[in-house]
């Protein structure tokens, strides 16, 4: 016999064998038993939770040979054909394939016969968002004046995508995903039946990549099974399989961002492309991680995972404050948007990590942390305070508590630290745009886009990220001695201009001969419009038109531990007579 897959080997055939759904199952019988059986039904939900084949076993259900029974003996010959699909009175539509309205109008011209075996002629059509609108109404009017013997069920994973005249005439199921627990007892039970050994940490993992979905799970473990070369699948199979990254590697990431090495957890990364892990696979095992992360700090722990046992686990998760997972959690989930639209997937994912490694900019978030804990001592002394005065009957001095205001006032950062905050802003203005626009050269921005080709193609930068973010820009305008760079983000901007990155830029371009001696970046939003207030005023008669002051909000960055050197006027003054060389200037 043709070796058949799992999921379908195991799909349950009678109502009893579905996992989850219970409250679906009992409704559906309880219509059944009172014979109340409507019309339409509408299953609604994610993949793989048991739509179809639900509505596979309410045909049974309905037209088995002692039915309409809450449950379908599966053996008589109606059963068996429903089955298989051989009963013409069970009728499976896909509508991802016959979408039309023809297809809908031949379905209609069939209804009006009666059942052939059965006592029902039911209708699943599955998908049932992908009919276009005038298969849409022409379904519509079957489901105005429907005949006695018509059940129709509907199954989608789009319910909005449906028109209300549908939604209002069916009565609407949503499907749940399947949980952790239910989807590790069916693979317990496939894998003893098919005698198949497996790590307890390997079904775990197949369980959570399949998100809820029983499909989804069995199809993985199927796969599995094909690729396991050992006697026992073990976790390095099921992530090699399904692409998600191990939690140890998530850990390893995460504890460089936690401790700010954010080029070590760029690189770790990297690490993980260069697998063949799919970046948005990888931000999505992040979220899942930070989100078991969260409740295992809020000890709301549904499921044991084997993770909560990993000393590394605990250990990080000590580190890593819940202020500070909502944060990176934002991050993350901004980069997965903004990735849907974008091809350089890379950059944005390597840009999240690079956030997630700078949250000192948001201390705000450890003092909230500490705050909480304290308002929570408070909280406590207050009781204590209460408890002993009505014991003691005398009321001692109580002063008052300070306000979560106060408190806040209270925990600032300190002085030294904004004052960094000043010396390192300086922010871009738009007469510095004016001065590259005004001065712009045709020949220096194609020599320019000349050497961008090269340091992009270039293994020397590879691995300097500013850079890789620099050439990944577009070059709008290029002067005698300035560029401007137009970046899709201003995260992106504000990391190329940083001190460092900046040295670092300009000393690349200082090996071309092109006498570059500054650049700015300024995000897209922004420099489309200045672009357009430019190319409004700029004419023959008017070549270098003053621009609209545009906020840029780009800062250039200086190294806040490094201030800037006030020379001796002294040096300045003997420099003008001697060279440095000469001179021989020393610290001391
Ligand atoms: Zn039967």
């Amino acid at each position: 016999m043709a070796y058949m897959a799992l999921y379908r080997a195991y799909r349950p055939q009678k109502f009893s064998e579905v996992v989850g759904q219970q409250h679906i199952i009992k409704t559906l019988q309880n219509a059944i038993s009172l014979n109340k059986v409507a019309h339409a039904y509408l299953f609604c939900g994610p993949r793989g939770t048991g739509k179809t084949t639900l509505a596979k076993i309410m045909a049974k259900a309905l037209n088995c040979e002692n039915g309409p029974t809450i449950e379908p003996c599966d053996e008589c010959e109606i059963c068996k054909g429903i089955q298989k699909g051989t009963i013409s009175d069970v009728i499976e539509i896909d509508a991802a394939s016959n979408n039309g309205a023809d297809d809908i109008r031949a379905l209609r011209d069939t209804v009006k016969f009666m059942p052939a075996v059965g006592k029902y002629k039911v209708y699943i059509i599955d998908e049932v968002h992908m009919l276009s609108n005038a298969a849409f109404n022409a379904l519509l009017k079957t489901l105005e004046e429907p005949p006695k013997h018509i059940v129709f069920i509907l199954a989608t994973t789009e319910p909005y995508k449906l028109p209300n005249t549908i939604l209002s005439r069916c009565q609407r199921f949503d499907f749940q995903s399947i949980s952790m627990e239910d989807i590790l007892k069916r693979l317990e039970i496939v894998a003893k039946e098919e005698h198949i050994l497996i790590s307890s940490e390997a079904m775990v993992q197949i369980a959570t990549s399949a998100e809820g979905g029983m499909r989804d799970a069995l199809s993985l473990f199927d796969q599995c099974i094909s690729y396991s070369t050992h006697s026992e699948i073990t976790l390095d199979d099921v992530l090699a399989v399904s692409g998600n990254v191990s939690y140890l590697k998530i850990i390893e990431l995460l504890n460089s961002c936690v401790k700010k090495k954010d080029t070590e957890a760029v690189i770790f990364l990297d690490k993980m492309v260069k697998e063949g892990k799919e970046i948005p696979r990888i931000m999505n095992d992040l979220i899942l991680f930070l989100r078991d992360m969260l409740l295992y700090k809020n000890q709301v722990v549904l499921e044991q995972k084997p993770m909560f046992k990993n000393q590394e686990f605990i250990e990080l998760s000590t580190k890593v404050s819940k202020p500070l997972i909502y944060q990176w959690l934002d991050i993350l989930n901004d980069s997965l948007n903004q990735m849907r639209f974008s091809t350089q997937k890379r950059a944005y994912a390597e840009l999240a990590i690079l956030k997630m490694s700078d949250y000192e900019l948001n201390a705000q978030a450890d003092f909230s942390d500490r705050i909480e804990s304290l308002e929570h001592t408070i909280a406590i002394l207050n009781e204590k305070i209460k408890h002993t005065s009505s014991i003691e009957e005398k009321k001692p001095y109580v002063p008052p508590l300070p306000t979560t205001a106060e408190m806040k006032q209270f925990m600032k950062p300190k002085e030294e630290n904004k004052q960094i905050e000043i010396v390192s802003s300086n922010e871009i203005t738009i007469k510095d745009v004016e001065n590259v626009l005004y001065h712009a050269s045709k020949e220096k921005k194609e020599k320019l886009n000349q050497i961008w080709k090269q340091i992009s193609m270039s293994d020397q930068y590879s691995n300097t990220f500013a850079i890789q973010i620099l050439i990944n820009g577009k070059i709008v305008a290029v002067s005698d001695d300035a560029f401007i760079v137009e970046l899709p983000d201003m995260a992106f901007c504000n990391r190329v201009m940083q001190y460092e990155n900046y040295v670092k830029i300009m000393e690349i371009f200082n090996e071309y001969d092109l006498n570059i001696k500054d650049y700015i970046c300024i995000p897209t939003v922004i420099w489309s419009k200045i672009l357009s207030d430019y190319k409004s005023k700029y004419s023959k008669d008017n070549p270098q038109p003053k621009l609209a002051d545009i906020k840029i909000g780009i800062k250039r960055r200086v190294i806040p531990n490094e201030p800037i050197k006030k020379e001796d006027p002294i040096i300045t003054q003997l420099k003008q007579y001697f060279n440095e060389e000469q001179l021989k200037i020393t610290e001391d």
